[in-house]
């Protein structure tokens, strides 16, 4: 077999960078990495092929080396018994994630995925807490087998052809020397068991997918995007594998009239010119209910007041936050005679009488640019 030219396996320029060189590998061998392309016994040697060059030209000097005398050192590329079968388990690590120690011990326990769930609050669950029942879907151990997968009575039997490792030594000489490649076993998936009778209720799985109930207990205070943890209630584990863990995450649905940073509360309250003017004392609604807020006399708008441990209880107990109140001038927009007659009398007393109540301003415009 002519071995093909390493920048043509990868698809790269020979002036291609080192990163260039990285990216394309890491495409291709996603895109023929044995686990993902099981069906297809071609993707393992392109996949082999792919990392065969990508070894050669990360490295500099043997880069150099390929460079000038091409397919030529013995001791590089498909030479002696080269074991390909470990990178499998490393450059499944590298893309997948802990899969590598799968790859070698089928029969090892495994911990079972962590869920994420995610739990959309009112503004006030947030901040006092509550207990919720809440269903998932996920995984678990099948209950008629044990998790064995095989019919109750029966026992999975050991793979024997690849004696319960899961992998197969697949030989393969070329002219440069014999290559041994470990495969996944495809007599039994990797798992190393085959299991004659299978399990009714899991299909020979071993786990089933159910919809779980859990009870959760919501600390007073979450925020939005916090999560907790609850210990235990992922997925099922493998092999005997402890179960994985569940996540609940918080969304928080925005209150019409307060908002939240932190473990303070914000809202703005509404005044009259009389009540800021004069003062006065109002109602401020509260978590906790309405309270009594004193308007001094004088009170501009924008002014802020605090509302101290009205705010909302610190989810690790640190004390508890305070509402902030802002208070706004609303001017009046529709005014009987009567109080137009005020207002206009109000504003005689005070030394700055009105001009003309209609079209006042635009008058006084006009007047202002007339030029003769
Ligand atoms: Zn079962
Ligand atoms: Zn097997």
């Amino acid at each position: 077999m002519a071995k093909r030219d390493y920048y043509e396996i990868l698809g790269v320029d020979r002036n291609a960078s080192k990163e260039e060189i990285k990216k394309a590998y890491r495409k291709l061998a996603r895109q023929y990495h044995p686990d993902v392309n099981k069906d297809d016994p071609s993707a393992t040697d392109k996949f082999k092929e792919a990392k065969e060059a990508y070894e050669t030209l990360s490295d500099d000097q043997k880069k150099a080396h390929y460079d000038q005398f091409g397919h030529t050192d013995p001791n590089q590329g498909f030479g002696g018994d080269a074991d390909f079968g470990g990178g499998f388990g490393d450059i499944f690590d590298m893309f997948f994630g802990g899969g590598g120690a799968r790859r070698r011990d089928p029969n090892a326990p495994r911990q079972g995925a962590d869920l994420q769930y995610t739990m959309t609050l009112t503004f006030e669950e947030a901040a006092f807490g509550l207990e919720k029942d809440i269903e998932i879907p996920r995984e678990e151990t099948c209950k008629t087998c044990n998790g064995s997968g095989a019919k109750p009575g029966t026992t999975p039997d050991t793979c024997s052809h690849c004696n319960g490792t899961g992998q197969l030594n697949v030989e393969q000489s070329t002219p440069f020397g014999r290559i041994v490649n470990r495969r996944v076993c495809h007599y039994c998936q990797g798992t190393g068991k085959i299991i004659k009778e299978k399990c009714q209720t899991c299909g020979g799985d071993g786990r089933v997918k159910t919809r779980k109930k859990i009870h959760i207990k919501i600390p007073a205070g979450v925020d939005e995007g916090q999560q907790i943890r609850v210990s235990g209630q992922g997925e099922a584990g493998i092999n005997g594998g402890p179960s994985g863990d569940l996540y609940v995450v918080f969304t928080i649905k925005p209150h019409k009239f307060f908002e939240r940073d932190g473990d303070d509360v914000f809202c703005e309250v509404p005044l009259n010119f009389a009540q800021a003017t004069l003062g006065d004392e109002i109602e401020v609604p509260t978590l906790y209910g309405k309270v009594k807020l004193k308007i001094p006399a004088g009170t501009q708008t924008g002014t802020h007041f605090r509302l101290k441990g009205k705010g909302i209880k610190n989810v690790r107990g640190y004390g508890q936050g305070d509402q902030h109140v802002t208070v706004t001038l609303v001017t009046p927009k529709q005014l009987s005679d009567r109080e137009r007659e005020l207002f206009r009398e109000l504003s005689e007393i005070s030394g700055k009488p009105l001009a003309e109540e209609n079209g006042s301003f635009f008058s006084r415009v006009k007047r202002a640019f007339k030029t003769d």
